[in-house]
């Protein structure tokens, strides 16, 4: 069909380019007779023709686009992308290089109109079940577009239409997100659409695919906040998306359904037509890899998954890439495939950017305040979840020393949920693992620049990290999602064998976002980070790309999920933010099969770089800012410790094994009393004691920033308390979240040895046992009056309601012990101060009367 059409266009063409030659007259005399029906060749008469799936039109004077669409393209489905060409991070995820979902849309004819449909593609009926003649029932296609055919081609089968409608305005997708409820009115926002000054920035075209990069602009005629610097002018902003009009790949593509004991990213379809309880037809997303010689046990791709580096990748870091690409070849080969990864380099000439869908592109950037370290995003056919491109973006910033202070400091303060609800349904597309990364990366450098072969090392950790960190991303593109339980896999005394370790993942996973591997005894320091793709990651390449005989066969590699370096768990169930999860062991920032120990030693090391942090961070003719940002990244290890270790009470572990299965055990298992108590032991000692934070005081008289002409964060001074409160708020809203005092009532039922009651009075005891009967410190005092208010908060708080009798038998009763705890004694402040619990209860208590 597109070739009879070439074939048309072009002698069209000729047609077009004779008729120029005509005199200006005739044109009008014979316009003036009869008002005759325009053909398409009138219409185009202007314009560059520029063919392809859909052939476009563009008028040489005035810019705008006409769109042909084929009469034998009538009925039948495509599939549209689009991802930010270029935007600004004031926006939200509007980033160089953020992918949008793909979605189907079929092309109809009303009368004198094509109309652009979405299909919705969630659901699927047995075409043999009747029930099938119903399946449009009380589901909604979206009519995105319905624009006048200009002209028609009756002999070449062929409509015109005008494509400025279509692609120039937010018809195709929104790109501009809603105001949210609650939004702050002075935060930053994007205008009006403004259609002149919208515009077409590049058309590419070909066969299989149409491509258009549109700059949209964003008008307002006065505004309140002007954006970050990132933005020239407030009042005018421009983003700018690649839109891609693709057709459906017609070839043997095999889909594959999604099992929860493996995570890959999938695209949800539901059967309804099944009287299953689970009635999952989830397909999984994949690359579409053929055997080039089917019978041999290993055997190249037909098409191998090409991976461009592009060309303005910094040159020390090419190799390295290109390393941890190819890593990936080890687990292909043992799904069948040789060299089913190719890398290349994208010449420093290339004529195809980035943005071209037909290149799997490693991009680079340094942008002003990136949201993301790294990202991998793919799309894919909705119908088949075959993955038809991918990229991946990788930002300067984290690889540098720069640090958003403030950032840090919030990122430790404040209680909300880290996964974005900027995602789409089915995945976590985001990737944050370089911003862990950066964490880590900085904190590994402290801790080396006492070593006396400290730049050796430091090489070490940035070449481990960085293999790691586009292990993960590749992991991403491959259609992998997270395994936040893969750093289960070692014991903290193998982590510590520099010789058992060595080129090995140090979890199970390179999908993790596990913490770096740095050895308090610095003489035991092996590998810092991965240098291989893991077992798992071996083993989920299989299910998702061999080349199975039979379903048995995949069936029984599925169950071989229970082995240890199988372990599996997802974003869903990680335990970042607190109240969220229940199974501690699926966490990120953590490492071993023993993460109490391991988090007890990092918040250790932490402090035993801090005693003599400021002479070894203290560079004569500079500022102090250096020293600023180790105080600030030291102190932050440690409130990450802490909530790893916190997450222990009243944990559940999960299994995600199936009935029967070999080696599988019971879906719930609380912790053990044992760990739960040691648990509770480690933050008694490292986050409620009275010296739990303390540094050494003189350091305070330096936490200085480099000023930078006005750009200050006001007040200057460093907020210790309120740092120091804010790590044991984080730990607390965990402890005392309803949802795990819920838990640790509902599991006394079955197997958890660790009562609600025995739990909180061992936190209370915590907070008050060793300084209640005379003075308390300053720290204390905070943490003091913060804990008695979330336990009236229980009584009688907003959230109140939420949780269990049980759980407010227990804080009447705290609270009560307290009050006659509080007894006037200690210095003024700490007098002052027990005052003030007594009358924060009486007041509570009256409330509740
Ligand atoms: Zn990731």
């Amino acid at each position: 069909m597109v070739f009879s059409l070439v074939l048309f266009l072009s002698s069209q063409n000729i047609e077009a380019q004779r008729k120029k030659k005509d005199t200006k007259k005739d044109v009008t005399e014979e316009a003036a007779k009869t008002p005759k029906e325009k053909t398409i060749k009138d219409l185009v008469k202007s314009s560059e023709k520029i063919e392809g799936l859909f052939t476009l039109y563009r008028d040489t004077i005035t810019g705008s686009i006409q769109m042909i669409v084929c009469e034998n393209q009538i009925n039948n489905e495509f599939i549209y992308f689009s991802q930010i060409s270029d935007g600004v991070s004031d926006v939200g995820r509007i980033n160089r290089g953020s992918y949008n979902d793909s979605k189907v849309f079929k092309i109809e004819k009303y009368f004198d109109r094509i109309e652009f449909i979405v299909q919705n593609t969630s659901f699927y009926f047995d075409p043999e079940n009747p029930l099938s003649k119903s399946k449009d029932a009380n589901t909604s296609n979206g009519n995105i577009a319905s624009i006048k055919i200009e002209a028609h081609d009756k002999k070449e089968g062929a409509y015109l239409i005008k494509a400025d409608d279509l692609f120039l305005s937010e018809v195709l997708s929104q790109i501009k997100n809603p105001s949210l409820p609650g939004e702050s009115p002075t935060a930053f926002k994007l205008g009006n659409l403004d259609k002149s000054k919208t515009k077409i920035k590049n058309i590419k075209n070909y066969p299989e695919n149409t491509d258009i990069e549109v700059e949209y602009t964003y008008t307002s005629p006065s505004v309140f906040n002007n954006g970050s610097n990132a933005v020239a002018d407030g009042r005018n902003v421009s983003i700018k998306v690649y839109h891609s009009l693709l057709a459906i790949p017609e070839n043997d593509y095999e889909i594959r359904f999604d099992d929860p004991r493996v995570g890959f990213f999938t695209t949800q379809i539901e059967d309804q037509t099944s009287t299953s309880s689970i009635p999952y037809r989830d397909l999984i997303h994949r690359w579409h890899l053929v055997k080039k010689y089917p019978d041999s046990i290993i055997s190249e791709p037909v098409e191998p998954i090409t991976w461009w580096i592009e060309n303005s990748t910094p040159l020390e870091w090419r190799e390295t890439i290109k390393e941890g690409v190819l890593q990936w070849n080890v687990a292909f080969e043992k799904a069948g495939f040789k060299n089913a990864m190719v890398v290349k380099v994208q010449p420093d000439d290339a004529t195809w950017d980035a943005g071209d869908l037909r290149y799997n592109v490693l991009r680079w950037t340094s942008s002003p305040e990136p949201p993301f370290g790294g990202y991998g995003p793919s799309f894919v056919n909705p119908k088949t979840g075959q993955i038809l491109g991918a990229d991946i973006m990788l930002e300067f910033l984290h690889f540098t020393n720069r640090v958003l202070y403030d950032k840090v400091f919030e990122l430790v303060s404040v209680d909300e949920p880290f996964n974005d609800s900027n995602t789409n349904k089915d995945n976590f597309k985001y990737c944050s693992l370089g911003e862990e990364l950066h964490q880590e990366v900085m904190f590994a450098d402290a801790v080396i620049s006492a070593d006396s072969n400290s730049e050796l090392q430091m090489e070490r950790v940035k070449r481990e990290s960085m293999m790691a960190l586009i292990m993960h991303e590749v992991g991403h593109t491959l259609g992998l999602n997270h395994n936040m339980k893969a750093s289960q896999l070692f014991s903290p005394e193998q982590l510590n064998d520099a010789d058992f370790i060595n080129g090995k993942c140090l979890t199970a996973s390179v999908m993790d976002y596990a913490a770096l591997n740095v050895t308090r005894d610095r003489t035991k320091q092996g590998q810092y980070d991965d240098v291989a793709v893991g077992p798992y990651d071996h083993w989920a390449i299989q299910l998702g790309y061999k080349p199975f005989k039979t379903e048995m066969e995949r069936q029984a590699l599925l169950d071989e999920s229970t082995k240890p370096e199988h372990i599996f768990g997802n974003d869903a169930d990680d335990m970042r933010s607190p109240g969220k999860a229940i199974d501690p062991r699926v966490n990120v920032s953590d490492q071993s099969n023993d993460q109490i120990t391991w988090a007890i030693d990092r918040i250790e090391l932490s402090n035993d770089l801090m005693k003599d942090v400021k002479m070894r961070f203290t560079k004569s003719g500079e500022s102090y800012q250096e020293l600023r940002r180790v105080y600030y990244l030291l102190s932050n290890q440690k409130g990450s410790a802490a909530n790893t270790i916190s997450r222990f009470i009243g944990g559940v572990y999960v299994e995600r094994a199936m009935a029967g299965q070999d080696g599988g055990v019971q879906p719930y298992t609380p912790v053990s009393l044992e760990d739960q108590k040691r648990a509770m032991a480690a933050l008694s000692n490292y986050v409620f004691a009275p010296n739990a934070f303390n540094a050494p005081n003189d350091l305070y008289n330096y936490l200085a920033m480099q000023r930078r002409g006005f750009n200050f964060r006001l007040p200057e001074d460093p907020k210790i308390h309120d740092q120091v409160l804010g790590y044991q708020k984080n730990v607390l809203s965990q402890l005392l979240h309803y949802n795990t005092m819920q838990r640790i009532s509902d599991s006394e039922l079955y197997g958890n040895e660790y009562s609600l009651s025995n739990f909180m009075t061992e936190l209370n005891d915590a907070i008050f046992k060793v300084d209640i009967y005379g003075n308390v410190n300053s720290f204390r005092q905070n943490l003091q009056l913060e804990y008695t208010n979330n336990l009236i908060d229980i009584l009688t708080g907003k959230q109140a309601e939420r949780y269990n009798n049980n759980a407010k038998s227990m804080a009447l009763y705290n609270l009560n012990a307290i009050k006659t705890m509080a007894a006037s004694s200690g210095d003024i402040a700490s007098r002052a101060h027990k005052q003030h619990l007594r009358t924060l209860i009486d007041n509570a208590l009256e409330e509740i009367k």
